[in-house]
């Protein structure tokens, strides 16, 4: 027998875990591979092939500038959200020696919560602020919790296993008010809602990531406003104003740069292809008598658009996920895990499901390039797969 058997490599697989990440767009590739051979310049040398490898950079640091609505020099390159939320969490540190209180919702990215409970953020005490039912932080919560003095708030804009919005510009006109920093870990918007988030006052710092909307791996921004303080995570040979040392990833930059500017320009084309996709999804789920709960925001105003988190009660989230693998469907179960351990989500639980239910949950999302076709066929599918699924024995189910 051949592997794969005939049958499975003629499926046509259908990839609907976007808010891990996103298939590189075509026009990224082809920007970035002018800068894959010959034009080896680095950015810092002053010589010609320097120049325009310091000219290609700086386009695409114009590029994310644009996205987030901020200053060009405001953008720090990094190798990554990642990266780019420790650097933030750094410069929120409060001075040498004082122990600092940051006010971080419970929801957060583990690129945000781990450092800070690891201790690799030595000298942060951390305050959990709670959320809602759908996921969303109460804004009279945060209001509470800075009656004391506190040197930094973290708020996502949006969640990236349910959707959920963060209520930001409130959060934002409460931290302004007190003269708080507050940190945005905007990931998971580009391409699906509006990313401007350096627009609003009272935001100080974001972070973005390529590989979210059609870039490469491995390239992220950090933005800082003006006279806000940034304290380096790398330092070294001065690169990028002395905020991030090492020379500069210059094609997988060049890729970022191209995907911010596409996903600002292509935003409206993307948010319906999403609308279209979420919609016809739960549309055929529902002909289909498919029984499940969704988890997060139930006003579309308050969540992101494509990304639909799944409560099937009584059923393996995990089981779900690889059956539909097999069916040639990839989806997420809470957010992907670097060690492929399915751990019950955090963020589930911090809206107070039951362990049982988290581990019953599965999250999809679409891109903006998800057809119709594919949400309707993704949905006949997962029908399929819960159907046998139940006609198994239990404790095939129950693992
Ligand atoms: N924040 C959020 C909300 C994310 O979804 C992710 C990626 N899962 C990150 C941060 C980390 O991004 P990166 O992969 O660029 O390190």
């Amino acid at each position: 027998m051949t592997f794969p058997p005939a049958s499975l490599a003629a499926m046509q697989r259908i990839y609907l875990d976007h808010n891990a990440s996103t298939p590189t767009d075509p026009r990224v590739v082809d920007a970035m591979q002018r800068w894959l051979g010959a034009a080896c310049g680095n950015p810092s040398s002053i010589h010609t092939e320097g120049r325009a490898a310091r000219r290609a950079v700086e386009d695409a640091r114009e590029a994310v500038a644009s996205l987030l609505g901020a200053e060009t020099s405001e953008i720090v390159f990094t190798s990554g959200a990642t990266e780019a939320n420790v650097t933030a969490l750094r410069g929120m540190f409060g001075a040498e020696g004082r122990p600092s209180r940051l006010l971080v919702s419970a929801v957060e990215h583990a690129s945000i919560l781990e450092p800070l409970r690891s201790g690799s953020a030595a000298g942060a005490g951390t305050v959990l602020l709670p959320v809602d039912r759908e996921g969303r932080l109460e804004p009279a919560a945060l209001e509470e919790a800075l009656r004391q003095p506190a040197d930094g708030v973290v708020l996502m804009a949006a969640n990236n296993e349910t959707g959920a919005l963060q209520p930001i510009r409130e959060a934002a006109e409460l931290c302004a008010a007190k003269g708080i920093r507050l940190h945005v870990d905007a990931v998971q918007l580009p391409g699906k809602v509006a990313a401007d988030v350096a627009s609003i006052p009272g935001v100080t710092s974001a972070v973005v990531s390529g590989h979210k909307f059609g870039g490469p791996k491995g390239a992220g921004a950090l933005w800082v406003r003006r006279s806000t303080r940034c304290r380096p995570l790398l330092i070294g040979g001065g690169q990028e104003r002395d905020r991030r040392a090492g020379t500069e990833n210059v094609p997988a930059l060049v890729g970022f740069g191209v995907a911010a500017r596409l996903a600002k320009d292509e935003l409206p084309a993307r948010r319906s292809a999403l609308l279209a996709a979420e919609t016809v999804f739960l549309n055929r789920l529902q002909e289909l008598g498919v029984g499940c709960r969704r988890n997060g925001p139930l006003d579309p105003v308050h969540r992101l658009p494509g990304t639909i988190n799944l409560l099937f009660p009584g059923r393996s989230g995990e089981a779900v996920v690889m059956g539909l693998d097999l069916e040639g469907v990839a989806v997420g179960l809470g957010s992907a895990c670097a060690s492929g351990a399915a751990k019950p989500s955090h963020v589930l639980s911090a809206m107070g499901l039951k362990t049982e239910d988290v581990l019953a949950s599965i999250r999809l999302s679409c891109g903006g390039g998800t057809s119709v076709g594919e949400a309707t066929t993704a949905a006949e599918r997962l029908h399929r797969v819960l159907s046998r699924i139940d006609a198994a024995p239990t404790f095939l189910h129950v693992i």
